[in-house]
C-alpha cells in the first residue's frame, strides 16, 4: 500500500470566544493516500470547515491550533507562515464554497492565472503559462475564448470551475474543497462532481470533501469521516459505512437523508451542542437514543472494527452492570444543564 500523502494527528483548533475558547476541532486523526477521496460530514457547526482550513494552517487570529498534520514527510503546523504558503499552491489547495469572494473583480481570468503561476512557478515562459492556464481552464469546460474576460462576466458556477482551474493549475497532490458545490444547481454541481473524477484519473491527488450532502459521498468519494462536535466520531470505507454505521449518529445522519426509498423523514432532534463547554463524556450522549450511564462520565474508546473505527461505548466490551445503565432522557437533560 503507497504511503499516505497527509497524516492528520490528533489536531485541535480553539477560537476565543466572549465565554472561554470554543473547542471546534478536538483531537482529530486520519490519513489520506494519493488518489484517495475522503469525504466530512456532519451537521452545521461540528468544525468540518475550521478542519479543513486548519490543515492550510489558516486560522484567525486568536485561535489556537495544536497537533501534528504531516504533509508530505514535512510537519507543517511548526513551519513559519511564509514556509507554508510556499507549500500552498503546488502542494495544497482549498477550494471554497463562495468564488467572488477569492477572484478579484478587477483583475481578468487571464490576470488570475499569471499572478498565481507567476508566485510558485517563476521559472514558466509567458507562452507556458498561458498553455498551462488554457488547459486547465479546458479541463473544466471554460472556453480559451474567454481568458480576458472579468470575473462579473460569468454565470456562478463558471466561476467555480475557474476557482477550482486555478487551484489545479499548479497540481496540487493534496485538495481541500469544502462544500465547492454547495451553492450550485444540481447540473453544474454534477459538472464539478466528474471535474473532480476526472482530476483523480489524471493525477491522483488526494482529495478531502467537506460535504453536509450524503448523496455526494455515496458518488464521489472512498472514505467517509463522520464529525460531531469536535470529533471524528466514525471512519471506514464509504460502501461500510452506509451499509453498516457503528455510531448512533451515523445512523442518525443516514436516516435523516432522503431517497428514493425513503418513506418518511426522520430529523435528528436537538441540535449539536455548544462548543465552549460541550457535554461530559460522549458529546453525543444528550441526543443519543441508547445512551448509558458511562456515555456521560467518560469520553468513548475507539473501536476498530476491521476497516471501520467508532468512538462509541456501545461497542466496547467489559463494561459493568453500573457503567451499561440507560440513561432516562430526564437525567440527560439534567446531565447538559450541569
Ligand atoms: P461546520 O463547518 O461543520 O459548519 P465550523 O467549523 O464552521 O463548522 O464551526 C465549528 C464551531 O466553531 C461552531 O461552533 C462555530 O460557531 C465556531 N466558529 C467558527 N468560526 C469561528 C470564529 N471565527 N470564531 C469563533 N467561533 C467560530
Amino acid at each position: 500500500m503507497t504511503a499516505p500523502v497527509v497524516d492528520v494527528h490528533d489536531v485541535r483548533v480553539w477560537y476565543a470566544g466572549p465565554n472561554g475558547p470554543v473547542q471546534a476541532v478536538d483531537g482529530v486523526t486520519f490519513a489520506l493516500r494519493p488518489g484517495e477521496v475522503l469525504g466530512l460530514v456532519g451537521e452545521s457547526g461540528c468544525g468540518k470547515s475550521t478542519l479543513g482550513r486548519g490543515l492550510m494552517g489558516l486560522v484567525p487570529r486568536g485561535a489556537a491550533i495544536d497537533g501534528d498534520v504531516e504533509f508530505d514527510g514535512r510537519h507543517l503546523l511548526g513551519l513559519s507562515k511564509k514556509e507554508r504558503e510556499k507549500i500552498r499552491g503546488p502542494g495544497m489547495a482549498l477550494i471554497f464554497q463562495e468564488p467572488m469572494t477569492r477572484l478579484d473583480p478587477l483583475m481578468k481570468i487571464s490576470d488570475h492565472f499569471t499572478e498565481v503561476l507567476h508566485v510558485h512557478e517563476p521559472k514558466l515562459s509567458k507562452s507556458e503559462m498561458r498553455d498551462r492556464a488554457l488547459d486547465a481552464l479546458r479541463s473544466l469546460g471554460i472556453p480559451p475564448t474567454r481568458y480576458d474576460n472579468y470575473p462579473h462576466e460569468f454565470s456562478g458556477g463558471m466561476r467555480q470551475r475557474i476557482m477550482i482551474a486555478l487551484a489545479l493549475a499548479l497540481r496540487p497532490k493534496f485538495i481541500i474543497a469544502d462544500e465547492p458545490t454547495t451553492a450550485l444547481d444540481v447540473l453544474v454541481e454534477a459538472q464539478i462532481l466528474n471535474i473532480l473524477a476526472d482530476i483523480r484519473q489524471t493525477y491522483a491527488p488526494a482529495i478531502l470533501l467537506i460535504t453536509h450532502n450524503l448523496g455526494i459521498v455515496a458518488e464521489a468519494c472512498d472514505r467517509v469521516a463522520v464529525m460531531y462536535a469536535g470529533r471524528i466520531v466514525e471512519q471506514g470505507p464509504v460502501r461500510d459505512v452506509f451499509a453498516k454505521p457503528r455510531h448512533p449518529y451515523t445512523q442518525a445522519l443516514l436516516r435523516s437523508t432522503i431517497s428514493l426509498k425513503t418513506q418518511e423523514l426522520n430529523s435528528i432532534a436537538g441540535a449539536p451542542p455548544d462548543l465552549v463547554r460541550p457535554p461530559t463524556g460522549c458529546r453525543f450522549h444528550p441526543r443519543c437514543a441508547h445512551a448509558m450511564q458511562v456515555c456521560v462520565d467518560k469520553l468513548p474508546p475507539l473501536i476498530v472494527e476491521g476497516v471501520q473505527q467508532a468512538e462509541c461505548w456501545l461497542l466496547a466490551s467489559g463494561l459493568s452492570e453500573a457503567q451499561r445503565r440507560p440513561l432516562q432522557r430526564e437525567e440527560v437533560s439534567v446531565a447538559d444543564e450541569a
